[in-house]
């Protein structure tokens, strides 16, 4: 089973819930998909065994070969190619590596190589099995980077996605595919507008969801009114706490810190599966 676990906005307690759920299961894999800020390592502290280097293909003009004639400029939608007089202009950050442009080159003069986007990194974390995507500084194409990650979720493990916050592509990628998303909110204005966009995004990808309450004792209740308005299910709800936030400041899980926690999160696997039972029939 995949579970992603997302939010609408950030500093909700995404990566605390995403960690601590890996902490609670037996044979769990924890894909940290939030590629541009990944932190479930600081939690999970991994042995990392493996690094794989990411890249996309991306046009190379030989000049020798090259008449000018723009037909790649034409067909790149992005303008990521531009041609000048005599220049043939390359804007890497803005090229999406989809190829047209060499595609269509009448004299053969592109040719594609690799550019280097991020990396992946492997590795073990007690029995959690570890995989996390590192975006390169100021790189715009987390898609790429998330989405050959995900090509090493390992289908026999319960696997726990932590994606961005938002609703933006790099989310959409990560949280696409997953048996159940769980959207982690804080029950103040801001959570719940973003929530509504969260919501209204796994619902387009056709996943079912549920919420998670952080901080449920701030606030105020609109949070749970949209909830059952909207017959989406509050799954668990956990009380701002000084003990839980130190032990974040520390990089201290909150299933180490406070135990109890670890058959919460436990029942909130329950009721996940549960639920996925009775969807399926
Ligand atoms: S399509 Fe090919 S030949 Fe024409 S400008 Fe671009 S690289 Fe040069
Ligand atoms: S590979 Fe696609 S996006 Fe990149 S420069 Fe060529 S046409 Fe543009």
């Amino acid at each position: 089973m995949i579970i992603s676990i997302s939010s609408g906005k950030g500093g909700t307690g995404k990566t605390t819930i995403g960690t601590n759920l890996a902490l609670s299961l037996e044979g769990v894999q924890y894909v940290d998909c939030d590629v541009e800020e990944p932190n479930g390592h600081i939690f999970l502290k991994p042995q990392i065994e493996e690094r794989i280097s990411v890249g996309i293909p991306v046009p190379q003009v030989d000049k020798s070969k090259c008449t000018y004639c723009g037909e790649c400029a034409k067909v790149c939608e992005f303008n990521a190619i531009v041609v000048v007089k005599e220049q043939v202009l390359f804007f890497p950050e803005l090229c999406h590596a989809c190829g047209g442009c060499s595609y269509i080159c009448p004299e053969d003069a592109i040719e594609e190589v690799e550019r280097e986007i991020g990396v992946i990194e492997r590795g073990k974390a007690g029995g959690i099995e570890f995989v996390h995507g590192i975006l390169n500084v100021g790189e715009p194409m987390a898609p790429p980077l998330i989405r050959t990650e995900k090509k090493f979720i390992d289908n026999g493990k319960t696997v726990i996605i932590d994606s961005s916050p938002g609703t933006s592509c790099p989310v959409v990628e990560a949280v696409k595919g997953s048996d159940f998303c769980l959207l982690v909110t804080e029950p103040t204005p801001f959570g719940l507008n973003d929530l509504r966009l969260a919501v209204e995004m796994v619902r387009k990808l056709n996943i079912p969801l549920g919420v998670l309450v952080n901080c449920c004792d701030i606030g105020d209740k609109e949070v749970w009114q949209y909830c059952e308005y909207e017959s989406i299910p509050v799954l668990m709800e956990i009380p701002h706490d000084r003990g839980i936030a130190e032990a974040y400041s520390k990089g201290i899980p909150l299933v180490e810190e406070i135990p109890e926690y670890r058959s919460r999160f436990q029942d909130l696997y329950n009721q996940i599966e549960k639920r996925l039972q009775e969807e399926s029939g």
